[in-house]
């Protein structure tokens, strides 16, 4: 497996973990005014490294060529698992 790759599955699974602990932590129920006074450090966790997350893998790209190496197309089918070298270019990625 590639380094890339398990860097973003490693991402992914704190991701998992942050929103596990969050459903267990999480006491409201319903909609409430005033959510974000009471939502706990677990919803912003989960919150700011999801957008962490999404922008990390929006920002993966060639340095070479430039062409992003998560997201390539907008259909999920286009989408690909990160490799160590550019999958159009072949260039190394860091
Ligand atoms: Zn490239």
């Amino acid at each position: 497996m590639s380094k890339q790759k398990k860097k973003l599955l490693f991402l992914i699974a704190i991701q998992i973990v942050i929103t596990i602990v969050h459903n267990l932590l999480d006491t409201q129920s319903g909609f409430d005014p005033n959510w974000y006074k009471d939502a706990g450090w677990h919803y912003w966790l989960g919150m700011g490294f999801g957008i962490y997350l999404v922008f990390y893998i929006l920002t993966r790209s060639c340095k070479k060529c430039k062409k992003p190496q998560i997201i390539v197309g907008p259909a999920i089918s286009q989408w690909r698992w990160p490799e160590d070298s550019c999958w159009h270019c072949g260039e190394k990625i860091n």
